[in-house]
């Protein structure tokens, strides 16, 4: 039976006067004014005022009213002690804030000091959505980041920024670096759950849309504490070093930013300590950059919707283990361009391609490996359980044994090498040790205790035996009163109010409360039906019963706290070996995905080619599988035809459904793939690495930040054009569409002129807009390609294929008639269009082309399309001289001027 304590009867129970109990509330709330405060009473937290209302909102818990304070109602409500996890999880996900508050002396206590003190409370720990630990409020498959952002001064108007990310679940600590253009893209790359900025840049009213727009909860921070020289000595002390220069060489901003993320860590867990590893750099120059706006349409880590199912990742994610999983979606969120590194990791997988047994074999330890570093975080923190000895214990086994099927092979690249390593450097006598200390069924909590394997303490086993022989002695205690009284329905029970006591029947309780009995039979309470009693020897065995099992508890909670140490004195040997099994694990299921769907291993290089033979959408082809339809492979190259300067732009025509998006999709995917170190879907592929991806594909209304569709196509757009440079990958699909034909027509022109002349990157631009395809004779790097479509029947069948040339119409009519319009609506369709077409045959916009100078060489000269017909109209208008006319010949001008605007 839940409790919650009578404390409040003497707190918020009473009226007007501020109560010590409120005054303790009071005091803590004011500490944390930016928290929901769990405050414990009993076996609940307890929630009061504003509180009470947005959680009892939240979770749908009733909220109810006791006394009054400062002549408001006290609004309350609670939640059980056993479920806060709950609890919380709905909370953090809405992106709340909670304090907990425990009761840090033991109600007895507080009694001493007179029967209306106060128990002594404090807020052991924040919880906040970037440093929950718990594995039920954790998704195991994603990293769970917090990101501290600083900035230092480099130059006029010049901001450098550094960047923390910790992951408090792992231990995982890394520091990167940005300008303000890359810093959207390094924060969309990293994911967090929880920023933490300071004020000052959180109130920069340049970056005041990033704060807005990002995912994650944003938490501004006092900036005091973690600039210049006291930012070093919180991470000198922090680690108890004497220099940072073991750790690697971090800028300012990063150090500033590191101490931030310390700063922030301590403030939420308190006392406890998280095992964080020293910082390493992840400098954001060897990352390939792609923005938010890229990875949302490219949908790596995640939909449009928000799902993982239906991503990139979803589609290539064949990892064992919870931290494989989470490594792979890191790497994918972070393509690198660093050579060797990307060559490194295509070696591992390589290997595992190599050898399909090898393969196996690994897959199967790795199946049998538990989330080891989550485990140990855990352990740190001091809120481990029993199963997280055992998860450590299993690691180790599983490590153990992964290193001996490695060290087996001669040829063996570097990754997996080092990693191997890291596994055999585990101490197999810990692994033993808690192999021989932990039962195999194990409770959640160490307070449950009965996680002490019988044998692994003599002196446990003895309280133990004591404790269930005291059992036995109640149960043959129960017959003998039985006997005795001849009371055939006495029997002894257990409740948390009473303890043991002795319960018979109404009619026998009676004789037991009048001499002589009562001598004997002590009463302690009236049921229904029924008297409970109890007895001095009952007292004494109680005692002994309970006495044995605390003080079997406390023995068994010692023993865990050695073995913790134990684990804890190994740990960076734990997290080493993490680390390397997630590396063996992502290059295995790499192994795995390429040999079961037949990929290749890309060549990466620094040239600037982009060249794929029979290259295919991973997504796209597993969802036609399912139903059984073919993927078509397309070739694609977009490589700088000189070698070295400027990229190709291929301009893709075709009819909507024929496979336009998918194709200018499944390029950037491959890149993407491919500098992740991971083989390509595709027959043969060869790419000069890629800087920065942009895509800008589909259209989406963007109400909630109140634009539409064409400003966001716009913005991005224009990001696109002042930030590629000649190495980066550009995907343009249908821009321009979301304004008239004219105006769009312009910019998807303009646009294609300024990335072939100024930007010089690899693209490729899908567009319904026919008339552009002329430019490709004019400038000399842009190619023509289209989808082939054939007609049956009257209707459009799509072959998906890519040829290359224009496509000769667009087939929107007989798509639309393939959606199910109207039959009369197609018809009419069918007749509008044959005389838009006769007369924009009058002078097709493909003339233009020819009349209008290039916009390189005349940047600023580039004049708007200006239709004909309204020349036309205009030298007509000037023949007519009004004054000279007779009425009948005005009539008649009037007629030829409607007649001109009329063609
Ligand atoms: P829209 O212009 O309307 O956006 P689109 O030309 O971009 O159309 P996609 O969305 O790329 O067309 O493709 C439409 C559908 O065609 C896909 O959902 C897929 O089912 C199929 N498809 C696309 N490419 C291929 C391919 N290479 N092989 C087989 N089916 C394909």
């Amino acid at each position: 039976m839940l409790k919650r304590t009578a404390e409040d009867e003497n707190g918020a129970g009473a009226a007007e006067k501020v109560t010590p109990m409120m005054a303790q509330y009071l005091e803590i709330k004011a500490a944390n004014p930016d928290c929901l405060l769990f405050y414990r009473m009993g076996d609940f937290y307890e929630l009061f005022f504003e509180d009470a209302e947005i959680a009892s909102r939240a979770l749908g818990i009733v909220l109810t009213k006791r006394g009054k304070h400062r002549g408001e109602d006290i609004r309350m409500c609670g939640v059980p002690v056993e479920r806060a996890n709950d609890y919380l999880q709905r909370l953090i996900g809405l992106g709340h804030r909670v304090a907990v508050c425990e009761q840090i002396e033991d109600p007895a206590e507080a009694k001493k000091r007179g029967s209306k003190s106060v128990v002594r409370r404090d807020v052991v720990r924040l919880v906040t959505p970037g440093t929950v630990t718990e594995e039920a409020l954790l998704d195991p498959s994603r990293a769970s980041l917090l990101v501290a952002v600083a900035r230092t001064r480099a130059g006029e108007n010049l901001w450098s920024y550094g960047l923390a990310a910790v992951d408090i679940t792992t231990g995982a600590f890394s520091l990167s670096e940005t300008q303000q253009a890359g810093l959207g893209a390094e924060l969309a790359r990293l994911d967090a759950k929880e920023i933490v900025v300071p004020d000052s840049i959180f109130d920069d009213p340049e970056l005041k849309a990033l704060w807005r727009e990002i995912r994650a909860s944003v938490t501004p921070i006092p900036r005091e504490g973690f600039d210049g020289a006291s930012a070093e000595r919180r991470l000198l002390d922090f680690y108890g070093v004497s220099t940072l220069d073991g750790f690697g060489r971090f800028s300012r901003a990063q150090i500033a930013a590191a101490a931030a993320a310390i700063v922030y860590v301590e403030r939420t867990q308190k006392a406890a300590r998280p095992a964080l590893s020293p910082p390493g750099e992840s400098s954001a120059e060897n990352v390939l950059r792609i923005d938010a706006a890229t990875r949302a349409n490219l949908e790596l880590t995640r939909t449009l919707s928000g799902q993982r199912e239906g991503s990139l990742l979803a589609a290539i994610d064949r990892t064992l283990t919870p931290g494989g999983g989470r490594l792979i979606a890191e790497r994918l969120a972070g393509p690198l361009t660093d050579l060797a590194l990307i060559h490194a990791r295509q070696d591992s997988i390589t290997f595992f391609v190599g050898d399909a047994n090898l393969r196996e074999e690994t897959r199967r330890r790795l199946k049998a490996a538990p989330d080891g570093a989550r485990a140990l975080s855990r352990i740190a923190l001091d809120r481990g359980g029993p199963r997280d000895l055992a998860a450590i214990r299993d690691m180790v086994d599983a490590a153990r044994d992964l290193a001996d099927i490695l060290s087996d092979r001669i040829e063996i690249p570097a990754e997996i090498k080092a990693a191997a390593n890291d596994l055999r450097a585990l101490d197999p006598d810990m692994a033993g040790r808690l192999a021989a200390a932990l039962r195999d069924e194990l409770p959640l909590m160490k307070r449950d205790g009965g996680f002490v394997r019988e044998g692994f303490e003599p002196a446990l086993d003895e309280l133990r035996d004591l404790r269930d022989e005291s059992r036995r002695v109640i149960a043959a205690l129960q017959a003998r009163l039985a006997e005795e009284t001849g009371v055939r329905q006495l029997r002894i029970k257990h409740n948390n109010f009473l303890g043991y006591f002795i319960e018979v029947p109404q009619a026998a309780g009676e004789q037991f409360a009048r001499p002589p009995l009562n001598a004997t039979f002590i009463h302690r309470q009236t049921m229904q039906g029924a008297m409970r009693f109890s007895t001095t020897e009952l007292g004494e065995l109680e005692q002994k019963i309970a006495s044995a099992a605390d003080r079997a508890l406390s023995l068994e909670l010692s023993i865990f706290g050695d073995l913790a140490n134990m684990v804890l004195r190994e740990g960076d040997a734990i997290k080493r070996a993490a680390q390397a099994l997630c590396a063996i694990d992502v290059a295995a299921a790499l192994a795995h995905l390429a040999d079961d769907l037949g990929w290749t291993r890309p060549l990466v290089d620094d040239s600037r080619a982009f060249a794929i033979a029979g290259g295919r959408h991973p997504v796209v082809e597993a969802a036609l599988r399912k139903d059984g339809e073919p993927f078509v492979a397309n070739d694609s190259d977009l490589s700088s035809p000189s070698g070295a300067d400027g990229g190709r732009i291929l301009l893709v025509t075709g009819p909507n459904m024929a496979g336009k998006s998918t194709y200018l999709r499944q390029n950037a995917l491959i890149a993407v793939l491919a500098q992740m170190g991971a083989y390509v879907p595709a027959r043969d592929a060869r790419l000069g690495v890629v800087d920065r991806l942009f895509s800008r594909v589909g259209a989406a209304d963007d109400l909630a930040r109140g634009r539409s569709t064409f400003m966001v196509e716009m913005i991005e757009t224009a990001a696109i054009l002042n930030q590629a440079t000649g190495r980066s990958l550009v995907i343009l699909d249908e821009i321009g569409r979301g304004t008239a034909t004219f105006d769009g027509l312009s910019i998807a022109w303009a646009t294609i002129e300024h990335l072939h002349e100024i930007n010089r990157c690899r693209a490729l631009f899908a567009t319904h807009f026919h008339e552009l395809t002329q430019l490709a004779k004019k400038l000399p790097r842009i190619a023509n390609a289209t989808m082939r479509v054939t007609e049956f029947e009257g209707d459009v069948v799509f072959l998906h294929e890519v040829t290359s040339g224009a496509a000769d119409r667009s087939y929107g009519i007989q798509v639309a008639k393939l959606a199910g319009l109207p039959a009369s609506v197609v018809e009419r369709a069918r007749t509008l269009l044959s005389e838009l077409e006769a007369t924009e045959r009058a002078r097709p916009v493909k003339d233009l082309i020819d009349d209008l100078p290039l916009f390189a060489a005349q940047v600023r000269q580039v004049a708007p399309a200006t239709p004909e017909k309204k020349d036309e109209l205009r030298e007509a208008l000037t023949d007519v001289h009004p004054d000279e006319m007779t009425p009948r010949e005005a009539l008649e001008a009037l007629y030829k001027l409607k007649g001109l605007a009329a063609k």
